[in-house]
């Protein structure tokens, strides 16, 4: 987009969750919403997820009909969400007078590569966009979805719509995009599991990637690494209330950088231990290399030696337990697995972290003194972070809350 139609127009990318989108009440609350804004000047462009419950309602069924199954199907299945949701606000918009159009994500040319259920965005076609927008009308573009170059439907993973948000601001050369969601704010931790987190105003982008890496599902990982990389400001937000909430951007001298900025949790994880492995380095990077090109991620790793034998222990999320073990069975037969799912991960992170020795001592005390045992740990200079058994995760993160001096 050129400076001149830049001037013209404000064009403003707004995301809207699910919980926004929850009921018809909320549909025709966006609604009205969004027709405000454009009668303030702006120019709003749309993405919108499925209907608070509905891509899991999905899960469900694809899980009753076929396991663990992954592929085509399962993306077609659990896209479908989004395309009832943009098409109800569609009507909504229309019903009150506005001009909105619903678009699913192969109408606009949003291509992913062919990494079912986790997919990445390549490219974003903005063309089409642009000319609807230049006509007065609301695009409301399906989040959560893509193509790929053989024209399947894809997804980009759970919570995936906060990434096509950003990377249609990022193509749309929009300096900001807003994500409308059921918080005002993001918070020191999450509010639903620690009742005395604050809100936070401003965080830089390396402090939310690490907050999303590690479970704070408020952002989808991606988008704040497209946010960062095309520098788009983030603005997290009530839906319900029309006061500012959290900035996510630059990292700069006007922000606080207190030594912790936050507490994060991840419920979803789980340890695979392998005993006995071969010896020798080469067998890791093949494992290793060998999850990598299945999608799956893994977290935190350590290896060990017991009687000449090689240890490792790794930790992945819970829904890659089945495809993890399957690939470790073909690829380590006589290694035994032992998988450990009651697990949660504790973290604390903060730029700063780096200049303040003496913040890993701290976590730990805190642990140690709530009798706490840790399964894994890592650290990097700005995060620390611990597997713990899920039944204490209550107490970790509020004592490290308290600990760490943010409690409200
Ligand atoms: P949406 O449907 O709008 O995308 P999500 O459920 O994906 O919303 O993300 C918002 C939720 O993220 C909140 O309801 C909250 O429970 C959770 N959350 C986790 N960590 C944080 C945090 N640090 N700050 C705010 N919300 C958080
Ligand atoms: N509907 C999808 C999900 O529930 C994507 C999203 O909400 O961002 O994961
Ligand atoms: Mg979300």
């Amino acid at each position: 987009m050129g400076e001149a139609m830049k001037a013209e127009r404000l064009v403003r990318v707004k995301k809207f969750g699910g919980t926004s989108v929850g009921s018809i009440e909320r549909i025709e609350d966006v609604a009205k919403r969004v027709l405000e804004s454009q009668k303030a000047g702006e120019s709003p462009v749309l993405v919108v997820s499925a209907m608070s419950g509905e891509t899991n309602r999905l899960v469900g069924l694809a899980e009753t009909v076929n396991p663990g199954y992954r592929g085509v199907a399962y993306d077609m299945l659990l896209a479908s969400g989004e395309q009832v949701s943009i098409s109800l606000l569609a009507m909504a918009i229309e019903r009150l007078g506005g001009k909105a159009k619903p678009f699913l994500a192969h109408q606009l040319g949003i291509y992913t590569d062919s990494m079912f259920s986790k997919a990445k965005i390549t490219k974003i076609d903005s063309s089409r966009i642009l000319k609807e927008v230049e006509e007065g009308v609301i695009p409301i573009v399906a989040g959560f979805q893509g193509m790929d170059s053989n024209f399947n439907v894809t997804t980009l993973g759970r919570g995936g719509s906060d990434t096509t948000a950003v990377a249609l601001a990022a193509a749309l050369e929009a300096d900001a995009c807003e994500i409308f969601t059921d918080v005002p704010a993001v918070f020191s931790a999450d509010p639903r599991l620690v009742p005395k987190a604050r809100e936070i105003s401003r965080l830089s982008f390396e402090e939310m990637v690490e907050m999303a890496s590690l479970g704070s599902k408020v952002l989808h990982i991606r988008s704040v690494e497209i946010a960062a990389k095309y520098g788009v400001k983030l603005h997290v937000r009530s839906t319900f209330e029309k006061r500012e909430g959290t900035w996510v951007l630059m990292e700069d001298d006007m922000m606080e950088n207190p030594v912790v900025t936050a507490v994060t949790h991840d419920a979803s994880t789980a340890v695979i231990k392998l005993f006995p492995m071969p010896d020798g380095t080469s067998v890791l990077a093949e494992l290793f290399e060998m999850l990598s090109k299945k999608g799956i991620v893994v977290d935190i790793i350590t290896q060990s030696h017991k009687e000449d034998k090689q240890r490792l222990a790794f930790s992945i999320p819970n829904e890659e337990i089945r495809p993890t073990l399957s690939l470790v069975s073909e690829f380590l037969s006589e290694a035994e697995a032992e998988v450990i799912e009651d697990v949660a991960k504790i973290s604390i992170v903060g730029v700063g972290m780096r200049n303040h020795p003496g913040v890993a001592a701290q976590f730990f005390r805190t642990l140690a003194d709530f009798d706490i045992p840790i399964h894994l740990v890592t650290t990097s200079e700005i995060k620390v972070s611990a597997v713990i058994d899920s039944k204490h995760l209550d107490r970790a993160a509020n004592g490290l809350h308290t600990a760490f001096g943010l409690d409200v």
